[in-house]
């Protein structure tokens, strides 16, 4: 193998002119602001322990978290339940759709917090009496991982709350369990307003280098999560980020990862950086398809493999 690049000099743009003639994948028709995203959209940014935060083409340009935001989410309410968290969602991986409509069987609880019902559930976790002050708490916590404020696109938070059948089955699932112990209704329009967070490649890179390094966050210096925090998330990033596809992305990627919709991904490299890579066209387990390939070539390029022997 080459000897790896360095990251400080590594050529992002020259990535991503590589992944531009790949066409496949779908876009998520969920909802019309999804439907509608930019095909040709495609950046890939990386965060590094020093705060130098470093982006190609495109790597400010604006999407929406989705499921980007399942780690944070975990973060922020194994935070706010001081480690309880774990009683309340499982951590094994499904071999499912993100969307699946099952819970654990026996406990009746979410089967991983990067599933949507895990999410759900994180969500309905963090501290806060009602919905309103719940978004409000994991918006400043987003904050925290991302070194400013972000802002929400309010029309995708509604239609998420509106459209979202299948997130208030599992709502209306956990609660028939006893598992959920907020309203679905409720439920579901904080983990939508979370999903709707928007961000770009630079600063998804950021979150993702926060916990890569072990919560604190590079740019700041302000510890946003503890250490034990951070590798419990990083942890469950790598068994279970990338659904269905987890098996697969952890043997080729090596870096524990959480995919999304909007066809951003978001990715933790223990002790060395954080990375996003964003491109909408989607592959059948939601996976970003020219977020796959840059992402294992950033991988390979730059000896991230968690599982290489160095
Ligand atoms: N907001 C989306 C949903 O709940 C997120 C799913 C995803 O990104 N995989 O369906």
């Amino acid at each position: 193998m080459a000897s790896p690049s360095d990251p400080r000099s590594y050529d992002l743009d020259a990535l991503r002119t590589r992944g531009l003639p790949e066409r496949g994948g779908k876009i998520d028709d969920s909802i019309p602001q999804l439907a509608d995203a930019d095909p040709e959209l495609h950046a890939i940014a990386i965060a590094l322990p020093d705060g130098e935060l470093r982006s190609s083409a495109q790597g400010r340009v604006s999407f929406t978290l989705q499921s980007a935001v399942k780690p944070f989410l975990f973060a922020l309410a194994l935070l706010d339940t001081d480690g309880g968290a774990l009683d309340r969602v499982g951590i094994e991986p499904t071999g499912e759709a993100f969307d699946a409509v099952k819970l654990e069987s026996g406990t009746g609880r979410p089967p991983n917090p990067m599933v949507n019902a895990g999410a759900l559930l994180t969500a309905s976790l963090v501290s806060g009496d009602d919905p309103a002050s719940r978004a409000d708490r994991i918006a400043r916590g987003l904050a925290a991982f991302a070194a400013r404020e972000l802002e929400v696109d309010e029309d995708v938070a509604h239609n998420e709350h509106l459209l979202g059948d299948r997130n208030h089955a599992l709502a209306h699932l956990m609660r028939a369990e006893g598992t959920l112990t907020v309203s679905a209704d409720d439920a579901v329009e904080v983990y939508a307003r979370a999903c709707a967070t928007l961000v770009d490649a630079e600063t998804l890179a950021l979150m993702g280098a926060t916990l890569a390094l072990g919560g604190v966050n590079p740019r700041t210096g302000q510890r946003v999560v503890p250490a034990t925090v951070a590798r419990d998330v990083i942890s469950v990033m790598a068994t279970c980020g990338v659904y269905d596809g987890s098996g697969r992305w952890m043997r080729a990627v090596g870096v524990p990862a959480k995919s999304s919709v909007s066809g951003a991904i978001v990715l933790s490299a223990p002790g060395r950086l954080g990375a996003a890579v964003v491109s909408p066209p989607l592959d059948e387990q939601g996976t970003s398809v020219r977020g796959r390939v840059a992402a294992q070539a950033l991988s390979d390029d730059l000896d991230l493999h968690s599982f290489t022997l160095r």
